[in-house]
């Protein structure tokens, strides 16, 4: 069917290039592109293979600590210890595999999140715009973009108007390049094929219909392919800062340990092999070797949590910036509210009506305020309002059964429902008039223009836009009869002000005509010359979620900020509703302008409404707020929004109505758009860093405890308490099993009445370093008090090393229960109920004692004794009383530092 092209598609007249691909300007059937998309496979690029893992699984070897050990594994081997070899061994395959798993899920995290994040395009099909799946797209196919779209295949263009492409990732050039629709000769380089739109590039500016003339490998991009695959790694500026410090503290403990082998060997004179297997022992045991893997694994279970809130974090930093927001700033329209619009109210130059009706369903009434239906004899110029409101349009309403959707933007979608509201019964055909030129809309300068012909040869112009926009350029109003009078400025003023104040968006309408030769509509042409038709009042009802996550975010101490290109009124109205604080006084985008940064950065604290801003206003607020010492999370959806959200500690794009650009510029992507789920990702923020911290506070002092145990021993001459292959086999066990648990934990109740966390709060607090202190001191008189005191019994050594090895392992488990709650008490029920993963790993655990300690096979591999059930009961009860002395120790700092809090969270929303 599609024969093979003479010349290549950009020097062709469109015309023929539509016919070599067998489609038109109205795009193909559903049942055509399902036939291609068999035909040429989806539009995807060949995929990167994935590490083969088996190197993975080998990569996982490749560790300093892995080294030791394997070389102490050698050493004690040939010492004939075949024990503590085979312990050793499995020691280093325990970390392997589960540093192995970990990573996997990681991937597997990131992999679903990229899926999430899939982009869309809009095609038309049957002759109707849809949105769909970017790897759907089929050559032949005509696809519909604006500013901010990323290209999804290589297009021929239709139509385009002011476009421009960011084409830096094929030629280089990071100047955008003009694009048109006439052909270039056939050598053009890549770069100056105007006529053309390149898969992978962006869309800076403008409105553009292409044809998909190439698309998966056969694209531009796709050629030069074997493009690397983007496999980032599960990180954070944390997680980065902890790996370092234990590759420090791993150095640090190697040359401690050489100290010690020295000192044993040569001043205590013990036998080369025994004071080996110490310092084996004592570096395995201080060596926090499973700590990157866990912190890795609270990342990843951070990402997830966040994803089934419906915030997809882009970058991972993210997840740690989030837990540290102290402002969110934030979109009005569909963010706060439903972004569900429909018109209520109309006015024109005499009259007001209200307009009933359903959701987008096209059926309803318009009647003036006496309850007379409206009628187009005596109303003509509600014809005009019907005309401009279907025409100033690129909306479509779609039926799903009785259910009436929009393809596009929600307040177009509204205005086509007047339309046809006004229209009733009338069979307007809308077809007969055919767009010749547009100027799109723009956050900037906030209005939409279209040119029409009919086919009676009449051409006009429709504009639409915010009020303040249109007035000035119009010369004269319509009257109701359908006259010319001048522009009545306080009128509609005072009407504007009217509807804004119920919290309604207001559009004004305004057209002209025009000669029937002009095709081309500039800016120009509106100037002053525009007759004024009335205005639309449109309700966008407040998010109910949202309303409930502003007073969460209060509590938090966080601030919410709206910052919207909304009329003032409208802002104000809809802040009071939803609950901002300051719901008095807006600042505008002119006042902003004529701001210095110093006054901005005093004015944004006491300011939470920001109306009529464009997306200039939001760069600077975001930076007035940072100067405030503020962490700012700032929404934003269009191209124009990108260097805000750069520059945001958090930026945060609409998943739904972001433009691509304005994702990739993000940090976090909100699947449903919504507020709420902003104040969860903060929520999950603060979990995860609080999880990192929980983690870090069980594994640092666990292990500084076991291994200031077997300094003390070694350096008062005594036995060791517990021997070399006994703190392997509990570093083993507990590592992997109470460590983990810690990654899963459940958000504190409290942690949302908490203060945000300074930006530059170190993690290895003061008072995260004290418990480290306590906890390691309370271990070593704990297990050597157990030991003496067995020994003291009249019991053999063994016994008594069993009894301080189970001792250990207790206060570890005592140790979890106890860091799962660092803000709160640990003594409420929900506390000491724990989570399926907390349980799980303590009866692991428990489990593992028992066997070694009762089973004879193992007793022989361990050197461990069965405990009397009485002295087992001693431990669990010495596992109690540490318990409640650092409850204790808690609850004593928790009041003395609570009053200073409250000062803090004042500070925190004023400054
Ligand atoms: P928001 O911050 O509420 O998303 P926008 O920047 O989208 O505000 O819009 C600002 C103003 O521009 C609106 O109040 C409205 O008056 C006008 N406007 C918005 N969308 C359009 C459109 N598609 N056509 C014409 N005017 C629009
Ligand atoms: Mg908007």
């Amino acid at each position: 069917m599609m024969e093979v092209s003479r010349q290549p598609h950009h020097a062709e007249p469109i015309d023929q290039v539509l016919g070599t691909l067998d489609s038109s300007p109205e795009g193909l059937t559903e049942s055509e592109a399902d036939r291609r998309l068999a035909e040429f496979g989806p539009n995807r690029l060949r995929e990167v293979p994935g590490r083969n893992p088996f190197v993975r699984f080998a990569s996982h070897f490749h560790n300093i600590l892995i080294y030791v050990l394997l070389a102490s594994s050698a050493v004690t081997a040939t010492l004939g210890h075949l024990i503590d070899t085979a312990v050793i061994l499995a020691v280093v395959l325990a970390n392997a595999v589960i540093g192995f798993i970990q990573e996997g899920r990681a991937e597997n995290a990131m992999a679903a999140i990229r899926g999430m994040l899939a982009p869309h395009t809009s095609v038309l099909r049957d002759n109707a715009r849809r949105t769909i799946p970017a790897d759907a797209l089929v050559p032949g196919d005509v696809v519909l973009l604006e500013a901010g779209d990323r290209v999804p295949a290589d297009l021929r263009l239709i139509e385009a108007r002011g476009v421009k492409a960011e084409e830096a990732i094929l030629t280089g050039e990071s100047v955008p390049a003009d694009k048109g629709t006439g052909p270039v000769a056939p050598d053009a380089a890549l770069g100056d094929r105007t006529p053309m739109l390149f898969s992978g590039t962006m869309v800076v500016s403008g409105t553009a219909r292409g044809l998909a003339v190439a698309t998966g490998d056969a694209t531009e991009i796709g050629q030069i392919s074997s493009m690397l695959s983007k496999v980032e790694t599960l990180t954070t500026p944390l997680v980065r800062q902890m790996d370092v410090f234990a590759r420090w503290l791993t150095l640090f403990i190697l040359m401690v340990g050489a100290c010690l082998l020295t000192f044993g060997f040569f001043v205590r004179h013990m036998p080369f092999s025994e004071v080996f297997m110490v310092v084996v022992g004592l570096s395995v045991a201080a060596i926090p070797e499973g700590l990157p893997a866990v912190l890795t694994i609270t990342l990843a279970v951070g990402v997830q949590g966040m994803a089934r809130r419906n915030a997809i974090v882009r970058r991972l930093p993210a997840i740690e910036t989030l837990g540290s927001v102290s402002v969110i700033c934030t979109d009005k329209t569909g963010t706060l509210t439903r972004n569900e619009m429909q018109v209520t109210a109309l006015v024109t130059a005499g009259t007001e009506y209200t307009v009933t009706g359903e959701g987008y369903t096209p059926e309803g009434t318009v009647q003036r305020s006496d309850g007379v239906p409206a009628d187009l004899d005596s109303d003509p110029v509600l014809w005009e309002f019907a005309r401009a409101a279907r025409l100033c349009n690129d909306a479509e309403l779609v039926r799903h059964d009785d259910d009436w959707r929009v393809e596009g933007d929600p307040m177009e979608g509204a205005l086509i429902a007047l339309a046809e509201k006004i229209s009733a019964g009338r069979a307007a055909s809308w077809e007969q008039f055919a767009r010749t030129d547009a100027i799109p809309f723009d956050a900037a300068h906030r209005y939409m223009a279209v040119l029409h012909h009919d086919h009676d040869g009449h051409a006009f112009v429709d504009v639409k836009g915010a009020p303040e926009a249109v007035l000035p350029m119009c010369s004269g109003q319509r009257t109701g009869t359908g006259g010319i009078e001048p522009v009545d400025a306080g009128y509609w003023q005072d009407r504007i002000e009217a509807l804004a104040a119920q919290g309604m968006r207001v559009i004004a309408l305004a057209s002209r005509p025009m000669n029937q030769d002009d095709t081309v509509l500039n800016s120009a042409d509106l100037e002053r010359q525009l007759l004024f038709i009335g205005l639309v009042g449109l309700i966008d009802p407040p998010r109910p979620e949202a309303i409930a996550a502003v007073a969460e975010c209060h509590e938090a101490g966080i601030g919410v900020k709206m910052i919207t290109g909304d009329h003032a009124a409208t802002a104000l109205a809809i802040a009071a509703q939803i609950g901002l604080s300051n719901t008095q006084s807006a600042l505008s985008g002119a006042e902003i302008e004529v701001m210095t940064d110093g006054e901005l950065a005093d004015a944004v604290v006491e300011t939470d409404v920001f109306a009529r801003t464009s997306p200039a206003h939001k760069l600077r607020l975001v930076a007035a707020l940072q100067a405030r010492g503020l962490t700012v999370a700032m929404t934003g959806d269009g191209v124009n929004d990108a260097p805000a959200l750069k520059r945001a500690d958090a930026g945060t794009a609409m998943g739904l109505k972001g433009s691509e650009a304005a994702k990739e510029a993000a940090e976090l992507v909100l699947a449903d758009d919504n507020f709420a789920s902003i104040a969860a990702a903060v929520r999950e923020g603060r979990t995860v860093y609080d999880n990192i911290k929980k983690v870090i506070s069980w594994t640092l002092p666990t292990n500084a405890g076991e291994a200031m145990t077997v300094v003390v021993a070694l350096f008062a001459g005594i036995v060791l308490p517990v021997t070399a292959v006994q703190i392997l086999w509990v570093n083993l066990i507990t590592a992997v099993t109470l460590g983990i648990a810690l990654a899963f934990e459940p958000t504190e109740p409290g942690t949302m009445r908490r203060p945000p966390r300074p930006r530059d709060a170190p993690l290895l607090t003061g008072e995260l370093i004290w418990h480290i202190l306590l906890v390691s001191m309370l271990f070593v008189v704990a297990v050597l008090g157990v030991f003496f005191y067995a020994l003291d019994q009249g019991y053999p050594e063994a016994l008594a090393q069993t009894m301080a090895v189970n001792t250990l392992v207790v206060l570890e488990i005592f140790n979890l229960f106890f860091v799962r709650n660092i803000h709160g008490t640990s003594l409420s029920i929900a506390a000491v109920r724990g989570t399926p993963y907390v349980w799980a790993a303590v009866l692991l655990v428990t489990a593992a004692q028992f066997a070694i300690t009762y089973v004879p096979a193992l007793q022989t591999v361990f050197g461990t004794q069965a405990v009397p059930l009485a002295d087992g009961l001693l431990i669990v009860a010495l596992g109690v009383v540490f318990f409640a002395m650092m409850e204790i120790e808690k609850q004593m700092r928790l009041t003395f530092r609570y009053p200073a809090r409250l000062g803090m969270k004042q500070a925190a929303t004023r400054p």
